[in-house]
């Protein structure tokens, strides 16, 4: 909040096309120093969805530039990745996007790795014309804060390299130690050709996002012919006051024990879930760094449950900001949560039903 104050008197917002500023260039100078290796480049953009559409664009636009069109994208079973028309594309179809349908290009969709060989059989199969494969790592978030396991994301990474595939990793959820580590790739030793980050970018106190590519992916965009250029931007791209937020929420990490906070978060969530594990009313009872959710056990499973505006109703009678994924309850709190509040938030769960 104070580097949002001190910035908002300096200089609040410009247009970033052939210009540039200094907490424009020292966020991306951090991220860069951060992220995993092999990542040169930022391109700011104001949200998730901008910033999964950027990662598409750059794909197809590496693939155009150097003359050999690939257009094909492969996603995951469940994924999500925005609202916009690309990022449905990508994402699974259903009763968010039916309307939009005759829009949405033709995705390339592996089942979800429940048994992770034929997952890995069917990106065999697609790798090879595809441009790229994009991924929540780890944790699908809004399609059911699905959990999967980091070898299966480390030989997803090694099928796309064998094949010259881009590898696109989401971490618009995960990103900034949901997951554990500061990212989700870093538990599978992954380096992505294309990383999408939001959300945490400023500690999600202003909308802020970022797209960090490979020397490869800038290389086929930067050329004396002008029809090579990566051309989008928009209005906000690197609004100052947003990138002085991501600058502090970076000195935060840097200076402050986030991580350890992290951890015992982690820890906290596991201790009161694991009585959960043994009640037969709920099913898959899981955790993944910060992230714990569970499913209550009911007829009609699925984001339309009928029991999933009468739970968010149960906890919100209790002052509790929840709001399951039809019968999935998932608790994410933010990191300052304390051990009595999350207390709370398990004994409202505990006697939902
Ligand atoms: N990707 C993932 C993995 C997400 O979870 C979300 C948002 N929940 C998005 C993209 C889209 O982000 P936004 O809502 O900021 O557009």
């Amino acid at each position: 909040m104070a580097a949002i104050r001190e910035q908002a008197g300096k200089l609040d917002q410009t247009i970033f096309a052939n210009f540039t500023h200094r907490p424009g260039e020292d966020l991306a100078a951090a991220l860069l120093g951060i992220a995993p290796k092999g990542l040169s480049h930022v391109f700011y953009s104001d949200s998730g969805s901008t910033a999964v559409e950027v990662a598409l664009k750059m794909a197809l636009g590496f693939w155009h530039n150097r003359g050999r069109p690939r257009t094909k994208i492969i996603a995951l079973e469940h994924a999500y990745h925005g609202d916009t028309i690309g990022t449905m594309a990508a994402g699974a179809r259903g009763v968010f996007n039916a309307a939009y349908e005759p829009l949405l290009f033709e995705a390339a969709r592996l089942p979800f790795p429940t048994d992770p060989d034929t997952t890995l059989a069917a990106l065999e199969r697609e790798a090879p014309a595809a441009a790229a494969l994009l991924v929540e790592p780890l944790l699908l978030g809004a399609g059911g804060m699905l959990m999967y396991g980091a070898d299966i994301l480390c030989a997803m990474q090694r099928i796309c390299e064998k094949h010259g595939t881009l590898f696109i990793a989401d971490e618009v959820l995960t990103g900034f130690g949901r997951t554990g580590t500061l990212f989700a790739c870093e538990q599978a030793g992954v380096q992505p050709d294309i990383l999408c980050l939001a959300k945490g970018l400023t500690g999600g106190a202003i909308p802020l996002a970022a797209t960090l590519a490979t020397p490869a992916i800038f290389e086929a965009h930067y050329s004396t012919d002008r029809r090579k250029t990566f051309f989008h931007s928009s209005s906000y791209t690197a609004n100052p006051i947003a990138c002085a937020a991501g600058v502090a929420n970076l000195a935060v990490w840097r200076e402050e024990s986030v991580r350890m906070r992290i951890a015992a978060l982690g820890a906290l969530q596991e201790e009161r879930l694991a009585p959960f594990r043994a009640d037969p009313r709920f099913a898959n009872v899981r955790r993944l760094g910060t992230v714990a959710a569970l499913d209550v056990n009911v007829p009609d499973p699925g984001y339309l449950a009928e029991m999933g505006p009468r739970l968010m109703a149960h906890f919100l009678d209790r002052n509790i900001l929840l709001r399951p994924l039809g019968n999935t309850i998932y608790v994410m709190p933010p990191y300052c949560i304390t051990a009595a509040e999350l207390d709370m938030i398990y004994a409202a769960i505990a006697e939902c039903l």
